[in-house]
């Protein structure tokens, strides 16, 4: 059988609405997200997706630019495709590590599709059929067109966690946060928390605190229901403080983001759970392995949403399919979009969950409609400035942060 080889790579950059703008410590995601479709064609006319956060000419161009690595590549040679694109010590002058991840999720779509099975039947088989999602809570600005969707009050916050939790199943919630003052925060997680009764929660501030001030929070939640207490502040010394002064597990997906990072806190342990994604660790193979680690050394983890429409979603749902030990429910912005540029519409929550594709390779194809008005819509709206916030004319963010957004504004502002 004639084994297939790459010809070609194509990308489109798409924005797909969100039902507002979500703020974090950062900045905000202003009403829509961008994302780069990936589209890897080979000889044989199979024809893999992949996806990446972030888009416009300059990541299209960069990835046209790898067509000269790509062409003749066998795209079942995973681990030569590794050195082939992110060699360590070659990409210091080029990271690429996000690329390659969108690159590793075309070729496994490539080798699923071309030998019948679904991904995660090449990733060592599925310990469950369908994957646990947290809801994904943010503070909002309201929508500039409808003046709806705002999210600034424990009100507001508890109304959209009880609508999700009735809508989607949910049984464990994750805030976004780091916007406010931390003890107005506090006031709203202790709302929500108690609000949800007897399900989970999650509190994740961006690393937007000092040291003093995550241990000063976590004295105020170590009583509810956490999972964990996700990225309080930043980097390994600084969450090893955190973490020698709460019995709370600490999770990141900021500090160990790669293997290198990994060893130092199994050496020195600074974070108990892990957050993997897709994009961050360059692949869905590098999760893996990843898993495999701190299945030996005992640390948690769980599948992180660095944002998504359904080709990444696949991604983390044939990655949550595959790994024995995840025991957290997975996160995703996922449910606060509007649409999606997959066939069939956007994947569907029930009790919580998304069931896993089985069709070949990730398991979703491009609805071409879709990814035409949303490619139109990015030529139209182009980028937008996700580390600001369109509320905080001149703020940006530092870490730690001491300058927090003003609860009481309720302006409906433009974006
Ligand atoms: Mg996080």
């Amino acid at each position: 059988m004639k084994r297939p080889k790459i010809i070609d790579i194509r990308a489109t950059t798409v924005t797909v609405p969100l039902e507002a703008p979500l703020r974090h410590s950062n900045g905000a995601h202003w009403g829509r997200f961008v994302r780069t479709i990936i589209e890897i064609e080979t000889d044989v006319g199979i024809v893999g997706l992949g996806e990446m956060g972030g888009g416009g000419e300059s990541a299209e161009a960069a990835f046209r630019s790898l067509k000269a690595y790509l062409v003749g590549h066998d795209p079942f040679e995973l681990e030569q495709l590794r050195f082939k694109i992110c060699n360590p010590t070659a990409s210091l002058y080029n990271n690429r590590t996000q690329m390659h991840a969108a690159i590793e999720f075309a070729c496994i779509d490539i080798i699923g599709k071309f030998l019948g099975v679904p991904a995660y039947d090449l990733l060592g088989g599925k310990m469950r059929d369908e994957v646990g999602f947290a809801s994904y809570l943010f503070f909002r600005l309201p929508n500039k067109d409808t003046g709806k969707g705002e999210i600034r009050t424990a009100d507001q916050l508890i109304e959209q966690a009880l609508e999700l939790k009735r809508s989607h199943g949910f049984k464990a919630h994750k805030l976004k946060s780091g916007v406010f003052a931390p003890d107005y925060e506090l006031e709203v997680f202790r709302a929500l928390a108690k609000a949800v009764g007897a399900d989970s929660v999650r509190y994740d501030p961006n690393a937007a605190f000092s040291v003093e001030e995550a241990i000063r929070f976590a004295k105020g939640i170590e009583d509810l229901n956490n999972d964990y207490y996700e990225d309080p502040t930043w980097g390994l010394n600084g969450m090893r403080r955190v973490r020698e002064n709460t019995h709370m597990p600490l999770a990141t997906n900021t500090i160990v983001i790669n293997f290198e990072q990994l060893a130092t806190n199994v050496l020195n342990p600074a974070v108990d759970v892990i957050l993997l994604d897709t994009t961050f660790w360059g692949g869905i193979r590098p999760c893996i392995k990843a898993a495999g680690v701190c299945e030996t050394f005992q640390l948690g983890v769980a599948v992180h949403s660095s944002g998504e429409l359904g080709i990444q979603l696949a991604t983390m749902l044939h990655l949550g399919a595959v790994l024995p030990n995840l025991v957290y429910t997975a996160d995703a912005h996922y449910h606060q979009l509007t649409d999606d540029i997959i066939v069939g519409g956007p994947m569907k929550y029930t009790d919580g969950a998304i069931k896993v594709p089985t069709g070949p390779g990730l398991g979703v194809e491009i609805d071409r409609e879709k990814l035409g008005k949303y490619s139109d819509l990015y030529k139209s709206l182009g980028g937008y400035l996700y580390d600001r916030d369109p509320a905080r004319p001149g703020w940006f963010s530092t870490v730690p942060n001491t300058r927090w957004a003003d609860p009481t504004d309720d302006r409906i502002v433009d974006y």
